[in-house]
């Protein structure tokens, strides 16, 4: 064996407390997983890969399930060692080869088999000094992110609606008794598009009696509004919503995309759902192939989960990757968001993020 792993688990308190319809903590933190990983064929001062897997209990992950499934995944990948040290056409050979493999060595588990992924990419693109999207031959130009705005009192989440005017997009939560009175509160001090994402929260009459007010009240998009595996519900309302219907938990990985077809008209990908950055790929390519509107989103990564989604992001029509922004403090430094709300895909080796020093 040559490639070695370590992981750490970090605990992020939120700037704001963060709820969703399906919450069971506090709403004070975020829990992550940051891993380093080092082939020692290239001695004791070579490279280090960095990764992230963010364990949402709602997929059946946790810290310790990651700490558990993350050597068999590091076994998988050993084979292709040689090959991700080699040049760049070989390299990215072998990055396709290893995440097929991570992908077959168990079932589930995106979390970690997303900071692997990552790890690996991070590792190959600094050996070869190029950052991600480059090495993946995809386009830096990528869409604004939105910001995302957590279940709260309805002037609670206006304020901070009015706090995030510079997004082009806000993104709410909702899911209870007061969603249309949050939204006619953001809606009087936000003017851009609102999307809207109940986290399997509603029952259908929910959908159908509030589709008229969503119109008027310019939402852009519904994400995730029923259980995940109620896709009849989901194509029952998007037959009856001139509102695109995107879903994120009934799109965990690119298997589930083909029997989304006539059921919704996006779909929501992420690297900790799917398995990282070269899932990610496949699946957002699979999807536009299939006709689906697709969103990137993100779970609240620090920058080093975000900075691998946005190596991606231009396979995308709109983008959610605001997990680090949603934190008070970001262990990790190098990504930048422009003016415009758009990440800043940088010029540096592999995410081109480094933790922040002290
Ligand atoms: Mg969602």
């Amino acid at each position: 064996m040559t490639l070695t792993i370590r992981h750490e688990t970090i605990l992020t308190p939120y700037r704001d407390p963060f709820r969703i319809a399906r919450s069971h903590g506090s709403g004070a933190g975020a829990t992550s997983v940051l891993v380093e990983l080092r082939d020692t064929a290239d001695g004791p001062d070579g490279h280090v890969g960095l990764g992230e897997g963010y364990p949402d209990a709602y997929y059946g992950e946790t810290p310790a399930t990651i700490g558990v499934v993350l050597p068999l995944l590091v076994a998988a990948a050993e084979p292709f060692g040689e090959g991700l040290r080699g040049a760049l056409v070989e390299a990215r050979a072998a990055l396709v080869g290893a995440s097929h493999a991570i992908e077959e060595a168990i079932r589930h588990h995106g979390a970690a088999k997303c900071a692997l992924d990552t790890a690996l990419h991070d590792l190959v693109g600094k050996r070869l000094g190029l950052p991600v999207h480059r090495l993946l031959e995809l386009s830096p130009v990528i869409p604004p992110t939105d910001f995302t705005l957590g279940i709260d009192e309805p002037e609670i989440v206006a304020a901070r609606a009015a706090r995030a005017a510079r997004f082009p997009a806000l993104k709410v939560k909702v899911g209870g008794p007061s969603d249309l009175a949050t939204l006619e509160a953001v809606r009087a001090v936000y003017a851009g598009p609102i999307r809207i994402d109940a986290n399997t929260a509603w029952q259908p009459d929910d959908g159908a009696r509030l589709i008229p007010e969503l119109e008027r009240l310019g939402v852009e998009l519904i994400e995730q509004p029923f259980k995940a595996h109620r896709l009849d519900q989901t194509r029952w309302l998007q037959q009856r919503s001139p509102l695109p219907i995107v879903v994120d938990e009934s799109s965990v990985t690119i298997d589930d995309l083909d029997g989304l077809v006539g059921v919704c008209e996006g779909v929501n990908v992420k690297l900790a759902k799917c398995g990282g950055i070269g899932p990610a790929r496949r699946m957002l390519e699979r999807a536009r192939e299939l006709g689906f509107r697709r969103f990137l989103g993100c779970m609240e990564e620090t920058s080093v989960g975000i900075a691998a989604s946005a190596a991606v992001a231009s396979l995308a029509d709109w983008i959610d990757l605001d997990g680090c922004l949603l934190l008070a403090s970001d262990p990790f430094e190098g990504l930048e968001l422009g003016t415009d709300c758009r990440w800043i895909l940088s010029s540096r080796a592999g995410l081109g993020v480094a933790r922040r020093a002290g």
